[in-house]
């Protein structure tokens, strides 16, 4: 039978519509709903050129090339003058909260939203509490050179960073449409709360950087103030009244200014609740309960104010003032890191050791790319003798064994643990890597036994 009399006989039976190949997916109409993706640009510390006049530039970049999207630096057009002589780096970010195509969006199914901004080399500014003995806060202009690729570097379990920064943009924007807080109430607080060491004051502070980037079309100043809890009620009880209505006098002032947007970090606030059950006990002098009401009393004045957001830590669930936990609208519990976070943090450390060659990289490739978890597991999972065997997968694997033998250590120790493990190798000058995962697991477990 010829395939021309199949054809026939297929089309009498009507099945072939259903065996035609399918027509290639054409590109929908430009007008339809596209995916937002965030695209950061970092100016040049030298560079003046206007920020819309930038934006306009990326844009039209962004517009002329095909891309796929995936998280990560995009290289700044070389042919591109103007570009090239202001911008610093471009960065698409967090498209992982969206249904992705093998982790790639393809040109035509993004809308970027480009975001410009330039970071204050300023550093902090510290407060010495009257006589210049302690500092009761620090206070930054966002975005700051600090935080740079702070939030990148922190990793959590899944979701954890695009929950906070999708509930931090949607009370501002609440906030900048006027909606009526009689009607639908928030509050701009948030409390992330765990063990020590796993990433919560890091990620206020990233958080904060990250908002200042991404809402500074509507403010176009922005800074942070780190309040230390503890600060404020040791030593001198008498004297914490006047810090804290000294330190919300200033934080005040700043949010009069409608254009500025203020992020108040709290730290330890644990150290609240401590101060206010020692005071009921009698072992504190009762002064400390009025600076603890002293406090929630000016951030309920705040928080009528609509460009501040607090952000607050605590490394203690339990302890923390309940007054507290009922003002803050998102109560998120940052815990140690799973096995994924682990491998993560782990691969970011070796990466950089690698880059910088503390690490000997092998002969045959200069720069040795270590598997993600997700193509790492891809490949675990392959049918035995398919899985290739080259060094960065063997390398990989070895680099999961030491996730696995972490269980239980903080995104702090992690990020600690290459330090001590290279302080521990018998060839500190050329390192083989696979020998420094090996010391790396033995310093792990040396950590762990003394937790
Ligand atoms: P906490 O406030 O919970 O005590 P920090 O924010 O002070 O923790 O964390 C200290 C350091 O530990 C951070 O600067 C970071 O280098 C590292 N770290 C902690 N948690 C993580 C994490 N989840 N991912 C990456 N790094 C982390």
């Amino acid at each position: 039978q010829n395939p021309r009399d199949a054809d026939i006989s297929d089309q009498q039976d009507g099945v072939v519509e259903a065996s035609a190949p399918l027509p290639p997916p054409t590109p929908p109409p430009l007008s339809e709903y596209k995916v937002l993706v965030s695209v950061e640009a970092r100016l040049k510390p030298s560079s003046t050129a206007r920020i819309d006049d930038v934006r306009t530039s990326i844009e039209r970049m962004l517009e002329n090339r095909n891309l796929t999207y995936v998280d990560g630096p995009i290289p700044v057009p070389l042919d591109d003058p103007f570009l090239t002589e202001n911008v610093e780096r471009i960065c698409i970010g967090d498209t992982d909260e969206w249904v992705l195509n093998h982790e790639v969006l393809l040109f035509w199914q993004v809308k970027p939203v480009v975001h410009v901004f330039q970071l204050s080399e300023e550093g902090p500014c510290e407060d010495l509490s009257g006589d210049g003995q302690l500092s009761t806060f620090n206070e930054w202009i966002l975005p700051a050179r600090e935080f740079d690729g702070m939030w990148e570097s922190l990793i959590f379990e899944s979701g954890l960073k695009q929950r906070l920064l999708r509930y931090a943009a949607s009370a501002l924007l609440f906030t900048e449409k006027g909606v009526d807080p009689f009607l639908v109430s928030w509050n701009r607080i948030i409390l992330l709360h765990g063990p020590p060491g796993t990433g919560k004051t890091s990620l206020c502070k990233a958080l904060a950087q990250k908002l200042s980037i991404r809402f500074n079309y509507r403010y176009p100043q922005c800074q942070l103030v780190e309040v230390n809890a503890h600060s404020l009620f040791s030593k001198w009880f008498s004297e914490s009244g006047k810090l804290v209505a000294k330190l919300f006098q200033k934080i005040q002032e700043m949010v009069e200014e409608e254009n500025n947007l203020v992020f108040v970090l709290i730290d330890e606030v644990e150290s609240l609740a401590a101060a206010r059950k020692a005071a009921l006990s009698g072992s504190e002098p009762s002064d400390s309960i009025r600076v603890v009401n002293a406090l929630l009393t000016q951030m309920d004045k705040l928080k009528s104010s609509p460009n501040v957001i607090i952000l607050t830590t605590s490394n203690i669930t339990a302890a923390i003032d309940i007054a507290f936990v009922d003002r803050a609208d998102i109560k998120a519990y940052v815990g140690p890191p799973p096995l994924q976070a682990r491998y993560e943090i782990l691969r970011s450390c070796l990466q950089e050791l690698i880059r910088k060659a503390i690490l000997s990289s092998f002969q045959d490739c200069d720069d040795l790319v270590l598997l993600n978890y997700t193509s790492m597991k891809e490949k675990l999972n392959m049918p035995a003798g398919t899985e290739d065997v080259q060094t960065p997968f063997n390398l990989s694997k070895q680099l999961l064994e030491a996730a696995e033998a972490c269980e239980g250590l903080s995104g702090r120790a992690l990020r600690k643990l290459p330090f001590l493990a290279h302080a521990a190798v018998s060839d500190p000058y050329n390192c083989d890597p696979r020998r420094f995962l090996c010391t790396m697991i033995d310093t792990a477990k040396r950590e762990l036994s003394e937790l």
